[in-house]
C-alpha cells in the first residue's frame, strides 16, 4: 500500500500550477485561460504579448479554479511522511499578488473543514502519522514563524510589541537556522492554529491601504521535528518550510519611488535568487548560488542534497493580469 502511495515521488523538485477562480461578480467568459488538463494550462496570448494564440505550459499537476483545497493536497501528503522519516522539505506559494498564494496555504479568512489550506492540512498529517509511529519512534514537533522583509528576518512568534521583532542573524544550530527566534513545542492542531493566527496577527503589523507589508514579504512556517527511535535509540531530523511568498509582480516603474521601490528591489532579488538556486539544482549544475539572498540562505539546507522541494506556482484567469501571469509561468518554467 505505502509503496502505491509513494509513486511517482521520485523527484526531488516538484512544480504545481493553480488557476483560481474568478472571484464574486466577475465575469467568467473573458479569462485568459483556455484549459487546465493534466498537467498543462493554455493560454491565450493576444498580438501584444508576440504571437497570438495559445500556448500551453507543462507542470508535475496543474490545478483549474474548481479544484478544492483537498484535491491540491492529497498529491502533497507524501511529502508530509519524508519529514518524519528524516527529510527536508520545501512547499513554496509563488505567484502575484491576487493570485491564490496565502488561500493555497494558510486558507481564506472564513476558515472551516473544507476550506483549510496546505498549512494546516500537512499538520495535522504530521501528527496523525507520527502517532500511528508512537510505539516505535517518539516524536518532538516544533514551529517558528519568520518573516523577510526588506532583506531582513524577523519573528512573527512574538507577543512582544511589534516594534521588537529584532532582526535576527542565520545562525545554523541544530538545523535550525534561526535560533535567536521563538520555536515552539506543539502538540496537537489546535496549538498550530493559535500559533499562526499569532503570526498573522504580527504580519499585519505595518501594512496600510498603500502598502500592504504581507504582500510585500515573505513569511516561512518552519516544522522542526525530531524523532527518537525507541528500540535502536537513534536520533533522525526532519524540517519543513511552508513558505508563502512576497507577491511576484514588478513594481510600477512610474510609481515606485522611495521605500516602495526598496521594498520591490528586496522582492524582486529575493525571487530571482530563489529560482536560481531552484533551477541550478533542476539542471544538477556543481554551484548552487544559496549566498545571493536572506530567502535562500534560511533554506540552504532545505533545497538540493536528498531534500523536497514543491513550488505551487499561482495564477489568476483575468486577461488583465495576464502580463505578470506570463512572467509567473516563465518563471514556473525555469525552474522546473
Ligand atoms: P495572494 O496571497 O496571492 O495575494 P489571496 O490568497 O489573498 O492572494 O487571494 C486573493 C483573493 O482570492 C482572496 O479573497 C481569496 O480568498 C480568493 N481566492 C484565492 N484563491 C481562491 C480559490 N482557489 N478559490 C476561491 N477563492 C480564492
Ligand atoms: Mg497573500
Amino acid at each position: 500500500q505505502e509503496e502505491s502511495y509513494e509513486a511517482g515521488y521520485n523527484e526531488n523538485e516538484r512544480v504545481y500550477c493553480r488557476v483560481r477562480p474568478f472571484l464574486g461578480g466577475q465575469p467568467s467568459h473573458y479569462s485568459s485561460i483556455s484549459n487546465v488538463e493534466e498537467g498543462n494550462i493554455s493560454i491565450i496570448t493576444p498580438s501584444k504579448y508576440g504571437k497570438e494564440g495559445i500556448k500551453t505550459f507543462n507542470f508535475n499537476r496543474a490545478f483549474g479554479p474548481s479544484a478544492t483545497q483537498g484535491e491540491v493536497f492529497a498529491d502533497t501528503q507524501p511529502l508530509i511522511r519524508s519529514v518524519l522519516d528524516g527529510y527536508n522539505v520545501c512547499i513554496f506559494a509563488y505567484g502575484q499578488t491576487g493570485s491564490g498564494k496565502t488561500f493555497t496555504m494558510s486558507g481564506p479568512d472564513d476558515l472551516n473543514e473544507e476550506t483549510i489550506g496546505v498549512n494546516y492540512r500537512a499538520l495535522r498529517d504530521l501528527f496523525y502519522l507520527s502517532d500511528q509511529r508512537k510505539d516505535t519512534i517518539s516524536y518532538e514537533i516544533s514551529v517558528q514563524m519568520l518573516e523577510i522583509y526588506n532583506e531582513q528576518v524577523r519573528d512573527l512568534l512574538t507577543t512582544d510589541n511589534a516594534n521588537k521583532r529584532y532582526p535576527f542573524s542565520l545562525i545554523s544550530q541544530n538545523g535550525i537556522n534561526v535560533p535567536d527566534a521563538n520555536l515552539v513545542p506543539v502538540s496537537c492542531t489546535a496549538d498550530v492554529i493559535n500559533l499562526m493566527n499569532l503570526g498573522h496577527k504580527n504580519r499585519a503589523v505595518g501594512s496600510t491601504a498603500m502598502n500592504d507589508r504581507s504582500s510585500r514579504s515573505h513569511s516561512c512556517l518552519t516544522v522542526h521535528v525530531q524523532g527518537k527511535n525507541l528500540i535502536s535509540g537513534n536520533t533522525i531530523r526532519g524540517s519543513m518550510h511552508l513558505v508563502d511568498l512576497a507577491g511576484s509582480e514588478r513594481a510600477d516603474k512610474t510609481e515606485a519611488t522611495g521605500d516602495r521601490l526598496k521594498e520591490a528591489q528586496h522582492i524582486n532579488k529575493s525571487l530571482s535568487a530563489l529560482g536560481d538556486v531552484i533551477s541550478s539544482l533542476a539542471q544538477k549544475n556543481a554551484h548552487v548560488p544559496y549566498r545571493n539572498s536572506k530567502l535562500t540562505q534560511l533554506l540552504q539546507d532545505s533545497l538540493g542534497g536528498q531534500a523536497k522541494t514543491l513550488m505551487f506556482v499561482h495564477i489568476s484567469p483575468e486577461p488583465d493580469a495576464l502580463g505578470e501571469t506570463l512572467s509567473t509561468l516563465k518563471f514556473a518554467e525555469r525552474v522546473s
